[in-house]
């Protein structure tokens, strides 16, 4: 494959651990960069039926610890913020497939931390060692269910405090997007920071057991906007910018998850916004860009300013590479390879 341009949206596959043994069914070349999918042919399945796949991304990770994929696929996006670029990291895939483990994690251990918590790390470490620079850090934490725009750094204890969430909208201001009436708030170490990271998950899991909803079925956005002023040069004083840690909602299709009990208004939201977010990265990036697209689901608004063009946009496809779930695996790495053409 020809090298890629920088400003491309890079593409990385995530393999879960299996319970099963499917080391047969999944190959990953010696380069890391492409996966094979082989279905062993059935006696009683037609011939003409598809048995192999072979999909070709930017790094395929199996087997890898939460620092490698951080490593690997999160820490230049952080560096580049810093220098007044926007960005957006997020992770895809069916539900079970290690999002929430890839870009969160901190729940099981500390070395499980996923890249959230690493993020906020890296990010104050190069802070502190950039002295011709202040930097003011601001979080907020959005979590998009049905459509609807939910604040996880407003602690929400009641149907009513919900009710008041549904003012939320999206606005614009010298083409930074930003969300009116979410919470944006000032971080001013890596523990605050952590600790805004660890009250929105909390609000998340309230929000789950007041309102009877499940966390696979919402995109969560953790946003961090990073505003920097040069202490040195007059030429080059100040910028704003952004990084949005994405956990997308399951991936998974509609026929499946009815049998898992989503309701068919979930269900639709869902695959809306994904394929809105997939049509929204083409165009961007294409250059075809297209504010009304974007418009079409909160996700894909509240990510416009951040995603193709000049941002640094980084998909994770998190597989589970188990006989059961080939078909939502090989959904998802369709999925995925349609980015690596962007
Ligand atoms: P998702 O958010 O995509 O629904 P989760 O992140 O909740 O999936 O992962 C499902 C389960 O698999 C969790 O128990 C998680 O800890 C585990 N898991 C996922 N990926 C990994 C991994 N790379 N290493 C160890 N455990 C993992
Ligand atoms: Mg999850």
């Amino acid at each position: 494959m020809p090298p890629r341009s920088a400003n491309k949206v890079k593409v990385y596959v995530r393999t879960r651990p299996t319970t099963s043994f499917a080391s047969d069914m999944l190959a990953i070349g010696p380069d890391n960069r492409t996966v094979g999918i082989h279905r062993a042919p059935s006696q009683n399945v037609v011939d003409n039926k598809i048995n192999d796949w072979t999909f070709h991304f930017d790094g395929v990770y199996n087997n890898v610890n939460q620092e490698e994929i951080f490593n690997a696929t999160a820490k230049d996006v952080i560096t580049r913020t810093l220098d007044g670029y926007n960005g957006t990291i997020m992770c895809y895939g069916q539900t079970g497939a290690g999002k929430t483990h890839t870009m969160t994690g901190f729940t099981e251990s500390y070395s499980n931390r996923g890249i959230i918590p690493r993020t906020l790390q890296h990010l104050y470490q190069e802070i502190n060692s950039r002295q011709e620079f202040s930097y003011s850090i601001r979080i907020a934490y959005l979590e998009i269910y049905n459509d609807q725009m939910c604040d996880l750094l407003r602690t929400l204890d009641t149907q009513s405090d919900y009710q008041q969430q549904q003012q939320l909208s999206i606005g614009e201001d010298s083409g930074l997007v930003y969300v009116k009436g979410l919470s944006y708030r000032l971080a001013n170490s890596e523990e605050e920071a952590l600790n805004l990271l660890f009250e929105g998950e909390t609000n998340r899991a309230i929000g789950q057991h007041v309102l009877n909803k499940q966390s696979s079925r919402s995109h969560c956005l953790f946003t961090i906007v990073i505003e920097r002023r040069s202490l040195v040069s007059s030429s080059e004083k100040y910028t704003m910018s952004k990084l949005n840690l994405v956990d997308l909602a399951g991936s998974e299709r509609l026929a499946k998850t009815n049998s898992e009990g989503i309701t068919k208004r979930e269900a639709t939201f869902i695959n809306k916004s994904l394929s809105f977010l997939e049509q929204a990265v083409i165009n961007l990036s294409d250059k075809k860009s297209n504010s009304h697209n974007c418009r079409s689901s909160k996700l894909t608004h509240a990510l416009k300013d951040s995603i193709g063009g000049r941002c640094m946009t980084v998909m994770i496809a998190n597989i589970w590479p188990e006989l059961q779930q080939l078909e939502e695996t090989i959904s998802t790495l369709r999925f995925a390879s349609r980015m690596m053409c962007v």
